[in-house]
C-alpha cells in the first residue's frame, strides 16, 4: 500500500441529493455524532456495524448489520452510501480499500493502516520529524523473544506495547528492567510488541488537524488532556500550559504530518511535554477524537462537521474557538452508587443541566459498564477558570473525584 500525496481538485458531493448518502464503517459514538453533523447539513447516513442497536445506527438512516470485513455487508454500503468513512481506528484497512475508487473513502486504507501499526506509525513519525524536528519516544521493535535480549539498555525503564490493537492504555505494561520486560513479553502471547523509553512527561497534548483532497489544511487550538486508568478523564481547550513557541511547533508538526500521509479527513495527533518543555510525538487517530468532543460546543465548526466537510470534498470549515472549554468524559462508573455495588440508577443529569455552560451529550448505550464511555459534558465558559469549577462542580454531582487542578 503506497501514501497518495497527491493532491485532487475538489468534486463536491452536495446535501439534499439523491446520492448525498456518507457511509460509516463503525457504529460508536464518534458515528452517532459524526451522523448528527451530517444530517444537519442533509446528508443521510449508513452504517455498517455489527452490533444491533449501537449509537450511531439508532440515528442513521440506514444501518448495514454485518462485521467489518464481511464482503455482502461492504457491498451493500457500497450501493447505499456515495463516500465512505471511518469512525473505528481498528476497522480492517482493507475493508476501506474496497471502496478504494476515485475519492469515494477518506482517509485511505493506507493511512488507517499506519495508524494501526505502532512501529509503523514511529517510523512514519521519525521521517517526519527529519523535517519538522518533532521526535517519537525512543523505541525497539520486539517480535520474538531474541529481541526482547537485544533492546537497548537505555529503552529501560520503558513501555511494552503492542504492535496492534491497544487502545485507552489496553496492551500495555510499564517495565523497570530486562527481567521485567522478559515477563512482560511473554505474557503478550506471542503479539508483537514495541518498547518505548518511559519519558519524563509533564503533561500530554493532542492536536486535531484536517485535510481535505485539494491538500486544502486547518489546525484546532492545542487540547490539554489528562487520563485516569488510561482513559481520557478531561480535556482542557486553551491548554492551560503549553507556550506560544509549542504551540506553534506542535501544529506545524501536525499539518506536516498529515500533508506527508496524504491523509484526507480528520486526524488527531497526541503529543507530549516532557518536563524539560521538548516536545515529543506519541500517537495519531485516522478519525475525530475524544479530546476533539469540545469543538461541537465551543468552535465555529466541530470535529464531525469538519468530517463531513472533508468526506463530501466541501471547503473545510472555521476552526475558531469562541470560548474556552473543559470536558468530563463520563464512564459507566457512574451509574453504579458507589465502588462496590453492582445497583445502577440514572445519575442526577437535572442538577448537571443546571450548570451555567453544562452541555451534556450522552451516547444511547443501552448498558452501563464500568470503564465504558456512555457520554461526556463540555463546560464552556468566560474564562478557562469558570469552565474548570463548572467541570469540578459536575464532579461532585457525579461522585468523581475532581481533578488534582482546580
Ligand atoms: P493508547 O492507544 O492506549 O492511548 P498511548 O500510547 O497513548 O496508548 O499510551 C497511553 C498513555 O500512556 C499515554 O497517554 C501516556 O500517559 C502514557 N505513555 C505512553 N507512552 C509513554 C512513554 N513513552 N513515556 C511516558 N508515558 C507514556
Ligand atoms: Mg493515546
Amino acid at each position: 500500500m503506497t501514501i497518495d500525496k497527491q493532491v485532487y481538485p475538489r468534486r463536491p458531493l452536495l446535501p439534499n441529493t439523491a446520492h448525498s448518502c456518507l457511509g460509516i464503517l463503525g457504529g460508536g459514538q464518534l458515528g452517532r455524532m459524526f451522523a448528527h453533523a451530517a444530517q444537519a447539513i442533509g446528508y443521510k447516513v449508513a452504517v455498517l456495524e455489527p452490533e444491533a442497536g449501537c449509537p450511531a445506527a439508532q440515528v442513521a438512516e440506514h444501518h448495514v448489520q454485518a462485521q467489518y470485513d464481511d464482503v455482502a455487508g461492504l457491498s451493500v454500503l457500497h450501493t447505499l452510501a456515495t463516500r465512505v468513512t471511518t469512525e473505528f481506528e481498528n476497522v480492517p484497512a482493507d475493508s476501506l480499500n474496497y471502496f478504494t475508487c476515485d475519492g469515494f473513502v477518506a482517509p485511505s486504507g493506507a493511512c488507517v493502516s499506519i495508524a494501526q501499526d505502532r512501529l509503523a506509525e514511529k517510523h512514519f513519525f521519525t521521517r517526519c520529524a527529519l523535517k519538522n524536528g518533532v521526535y517519537p519516544a525512543p523505541h525497539w521493535g520486539i517480535a520474538i523473544h531474541d529481541d526482547v535480549v537485544s533492546a537497548p539498555e537505555d529503552l529501560l525503564p520503558g513501555i511494552l506495547k503492542t504492535v496492534r490493537m491497544g487502545y485507552d492504555g489496553k496492551g500495555q505494561v510499564r517495565v523497570r528492567n530486562r527481567a521485567e520486560l522478559e515477563l512482560a513479553f511473554a505474557g503478550m502471547n506471542g503479539q508483537h510488541c514495541i518498547l518505548e523509553k518511559m519519558l519524563p512527561l509533564a503533561y500530554e497534548v493532542s492536536v486535531l488537524v484536517a485535510r481535505g483532497v485539494d491538500g486544502e489544511a486547518v489546525v484546532y487550538p492545542i487540547a490539554e488532556n489528562v487520563h485516569r486508568d488510561g482513559i481520557l478523564f478531561t480535556t482542557l481547550v486553551p491548554s492551560p500550559n503549553i507556550s506560544p513557541e509549542i504551540t506553534e511547533k506542535a501544529q506545524a508538526a501536525a499539518l506536516d504530518i498529515i500533508a506527508e500521509l496524504g491523509y484526507v479527513g480528520v486526524l488527531c495527533i497526541e503529543f507530549f511535554i516532557l518536563e524539560d518543555g521538548t516536545l515529543a510525538v506519541n500517537e495519531m487517530a485516522p478519525r475525530p477524537h475524544n479530546s476533539g468532543h469540545y469543538t461541537i460546543d465551543a468552535c465555529i465548526t466541530s470535529q464531525f462537521e469538519q468530517q463531513v466537510r472533508a468526506l463530501a470534498q466541501l471547503p473545510l470549515g472555521d476552526v475558531r474557538q469562541h470560548s474556552p472549554a473543559a470536558m468530563l468524559n463520563i464512564l459507566g462508573d457512574v451509574w453504579f452508587e458507589n465502588e462496590t455495588s453492582d445497583q445502577v440508577r440514572e445519575p442526577a443529569w437535572d442538577q448537571i443541566m443546571a450548570i451555567p455552560g453544562a452541555h451534556l451529550h450522552l451516547y444511547g448505550k443501552a448498558e452501563a459498564r464500568r470503564a465504558r464511555k456512555m457520554g461526556h459534558i463540555t463546560f464552556v465558559a468566560s474564562s478557562m477558570q469558570e469552565a474548570q469549577s463548572a467541570l469540578a462542580k459536575a464532579c461532585t454531582i457525579l461522585g468523581i473525584a475532581a481533578p488534582e487542578n482546580v
